[in-house]
């Protein structure tokens, strides 16, 4: 395991990833029920800006940093509303201070919460599960897990809340991670049909994303979304060029907020030519 998320907080992938994640969240709060997020990947919640992994690679201001205090469109502000808010809730301070810290999925979930809702946040490496634990030490509404994130993920479905969203969010540092991803998915699918599954993926190697998706065509699960955002031409060699993410049991009308949402930051995020969205049904109702 040699993936550190601490070198890639906070990039343009985290920011497509956690805005869609906290709209997701918005909208299971429409319901007084009680729901509960399961993150298999979790991370360790918190990253430090300032540290020497963040500014060895400097992602963030290619994310994040491109967001924060910057113009934006008035169509996007709601949308990104509740995401901007765990960030500035992150750094205890409002737009346009300067940012010190980046919350990652669980902080983000956990900050957006009301009293009712559950937090298992699940994570392998042993470095960055003890300071998961510590960030979420003593909340109640947060049960850290050390464990292999796929297990968690057919063992933690159906949660007792019947209500809730699956996001699975692996590093992608080993081949065959898109079947195993495909295989994890279908067999928690099996075991809990009605749940809202988010599944993050690269846009790099791109045979294993057209394989991924015909994969998941096939499969016969109805309610698939696909959503990716390119910072530049999808096929540009060898570079990380993009982030998908593929959306089971959407909220109502999610198509139209993940189409204004997308199209809105791809200029903002933008690295080269060709950036673009493109959003499609992989499988209907
Ligand atoms: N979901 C986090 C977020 O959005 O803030 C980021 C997750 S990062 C992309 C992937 C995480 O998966 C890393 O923290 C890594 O240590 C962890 N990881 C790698 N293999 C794992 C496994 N088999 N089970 C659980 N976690 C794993």
């Amino acid at each position: 395991m040699n993936y550190r998320h601490a070198f890639h907080a906070g990039n343009f992938a985290d920011v497509v990833k956690h805005a869609v994640l906290a709209l997701l969240i918005e909208r299971l709060k429409a319901k007084d029920t009680a729901f509960r997020v399961i993150d298999t990947h979790a991370g360790v919640g918190l990253y430090d800006l300032t540290a020497s992994e963040a500014a060895r690679t400097g992602e963030w201001h290619q994310g994040i940093g491109r967001l924060w205090g910057a113009a934006r469109t008035p169509a996007l502000e709601p949308l990104l509303a509740p995401y901007l808010s765990a960030v500035a809730a992150a750094n205890n301070a409002a737009e346009p201070a300067p940012l010190t810290r980046y919350p990652g999925s669980p902080w983000i979930a956990r900050h957006l919460f009301r009293r009712q809702d559950r937090l298992t946040a699940v994570e392998l490496h042993p470095e960055d599960t003890a300071v998961l634990e510590a960030e979420f030490a003593d909340d109640i509404q947060v049960r850290t897990i050390a464990l292999d994130g796929w297990l968690a993920l057919g063992a933690f479905v159906p949660p007792k809340e019947r209500r809730g969203l699956v996001l699975v969010d692996p590093p992608f540092e080993e081949r065959g991670e898109f079947t195993t991803m495909l295989e994890g998915f279908l067999a928690a699918y099996r075991k809990w049909p009605t749940g809202i599954y988010a599944l993050w993926y690269p846009v790099k190697d791109l045979p294993a994303v057209d394989a991924f998706r015909i994969g998941l065509a096939k499969s016969g699960v109805r309610r698939l979304l696909r959503a990716e955002l390119t910072i530049r031409d999808r096929d540009s060699a060898g570079t990380f060029n993009g982030t998908g993410l593929v959306v089971c049991n959407p909220p109502w009308q999610f198509a139209d907020t993940l189409e204004t949402l997308l199209s809105g930051l791809v200029p903002l995020l933008r690295q080269g030519d060709g950036a673009d969205f493109a959003l499609d049904e992989i499988a209907g109702e």
